[in-house]
């Protein structure tokens, strides 16, 4: 926070009285027969407008506290609301290497903290994000400035979604060397292979790829670490490893009936769907045939992404099938709105336990059976209980399972002292980001379990500190290992 905004004086009863000004999206029957961008978001003048709601809250800010990278977002919005798009830009920047991302996809943690959200609603702060970026990186100034002088150090990052892009961007502005191995034919991580290009356009993720490349940031695309190299040779190479390997493994519900033809998991679906061809592996070129009736299992992003994927993809009946009522349901509410709005159905306390295919292998309908809510399980939600009798078939070209994440254990297997702990996480001390190696890091979705771009950019901007001077030869303490836990 800038001393100025603390001191802003602003007529705050009136700004507290002062309607949201809704931002633009595409009409729905034209939005779903292509993938591009739905949200339109702000031109100048309503940014303008929808800027100058902002309170101007004094400090300790609540939008500010709500973000986990920390924004000024005061200041940002006041810039925006003085129509300085490049200079509130910047103020997003100096915190978090993706503001054109996190404008778009971001589920606005920071909107949840807005004194404003009780009354006629939160100040639409991630569609300015997007709006003063988007004007920024068209007026060339989003670039990355890196010193002179170089280090000497080379660092590695394994990974190229947001906390390898957090780490890579941090070390080379430090003037530090940076190499970025990726499995992926290209780099951007989920940003890429997951997050559909109709909620955020893919040449975004590619101008930020380009700005660490014109810094001197080096890309191994096609490399995956702990089979075609090891961490151990990376160290041999690099004075400091950064593992931002995310969580990429989907789980899936052991039931009869998965290893059918038209049953997918989500991230081969959506990549196939959404990816463009060039960026495809070779075993990923063919878009599916989704016929007419597409039925998603799960609840959060993904499920939702695949839905208005399936629809895009010319299914005529797209149902999304919950476990549990729409009150536990996680996930961004608007997306999930916007899903509905499409075409989408949500159909509550229901879950399959059984595919059943044809003659030819293919999924034709699955068995599905009610539930009800019980007590509150380990998560704080309640426990969802299968009512007996109560299956039912429910006829199906598609099923895609969208039912959550884990990292690979790859890397802990192959590694000898990387910790890791509850079915493949890394074992690493979030406040700094150092693993029970001595010289690797690690942040992301990898170590916290799946999460946001934000707390990915978050936790890893920590983990790049502690890297920071662990290469200037300071001590950094290990964490102490977990017995693993069984699944
Ligand atoms: C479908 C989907 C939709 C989502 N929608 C949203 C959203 O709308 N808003 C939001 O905030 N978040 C969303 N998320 C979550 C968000 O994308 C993730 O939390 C975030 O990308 C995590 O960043 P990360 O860098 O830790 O991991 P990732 O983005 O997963 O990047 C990890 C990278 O490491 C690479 N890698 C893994 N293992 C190796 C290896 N051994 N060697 C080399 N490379 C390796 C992977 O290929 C990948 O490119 C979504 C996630 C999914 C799956």
């Amino acid at each position: 926070m800038s001393s100025e905004t603390a001191y802003r004086k602003v007529d705050r009863s009136g700004r507290a009285n002062q309607e949201p000004v809704p931002y633009l999206k595409r009409d729905i029957a034209e939005r779903i027969c292509d993938f591009e961008e739905v949200i339109l978001g702000y031109d100048g003048e309503l940014a303008e407008d929808e800027a100058s709601r902002c309170m101007q809250c004094p400090d300790p800010q609540p939008c500010t506290l709500s973000c986990p990278a920390g924004n000024d977002i005061p200041e940002a919005l006041w810039l925006t609301s003085q129509g300085k798009y490049v200079e509130a830009a910047l103020v997003f920047a100096a915190t978090s290497p993706l503001p054109e991302v996190c404008g778009r996809v971001c589920p606005n943690l920071c909107q949840q903290g807005c004194v404003l959200g009780k009354r006629y609603g939160a100040v639409s702060i991630g569609k300015l994000e997007a709006f003063v970026s988007d004007v920024a990186r068209e007026a060339g100034a989003l670039t990355i400035k890196v010193p002179e002088q170089k280090t000497g150090k080379h660092v590695a990052v394994v990974g190229s979604g947001p906390a390898g892009i957090t780490v890579a961007e941090d070390m080379i502005k430090l003037g530090h060397e940076v190499t970025v191995y990726e499995s992926w034919p290209e780099a951007g991580g989920v940003l890429v292979y997951g997050i559909p290009a109709f909620k955020l356009d893919k040449r975004v993720v590619g101008y930020k790829i380009q700005d660490l490349r014109d810094a001197g940031v080096t890309f191994i695309t096609n490399t995956r670490v702990g089979q075609d190299i090891m961490v151990e040779d990376l160290q041999h190479e690099y004075d400091a490893v950064f593992l931002g390997t995310g969580a990429g493994i989907e789980a899936t519900m052991s039931i009869p009936g998965e290893d059918l033809d038209g049953v997918w998991k989500s991230t081969d679906y959506l990549v196939r769907a959404n990816v463009k061809e060039a960026y495809r592996p070779e075993d990923k070129k063919v878009v599916p045939d989704v016929g007419k009736r597409v039925a998603i299992i799960g609840g959060g992003d993904t499920a939702v992404d695949c839905a208005r994927s399936s629809i895009r993809l010319g299914a005529e009946e797209v149902t999304i099938v919950y476990r549990r009522t729409e009150a536990e349901m996680p996930g961004n509410k608007s997306e999930r709105y916007i899903c509905v709005e499409e075409g989408t159905q949500i159909n509550y306390l229901q879950a399959p336990v059984e595919y059943i295919g044809d003659e030819n292998g293919r999924v034709k309908a699955m068995k599905v059976i009610k539930m009800e809510l019980g007590e509150p399980d380990a998560s704080g939600r309640r426990r969802p209980i299968t009512i007996e009798g109560s299956e039912f078939i429910q006829e199906v070209d598609t099923v895609v399972l969208a039912v959550g994440y884990w990292p690979d254990p790859l890397l802990g297997d192959k590694t000898e002292n990387l910790a890791t702990h509850n079915w493949g996480l890394i074992l690493a001390d979030e406040a700094v980001g150092a693993t029970t190696r001595e010289g690797v890091f690690a942040a992301g979705d990898n170590v916290h379990g799946p999460d946001l771009v934000i707390t990915a950019v978050a936790s890893a901007h920590k983990a790049a500190s502690s890297m920071a001077a662990y290469l200037e030869g300071k001590s950094i303490a290990l964490p102490t290992p977990k017995p693993r836990r069984k699944k």
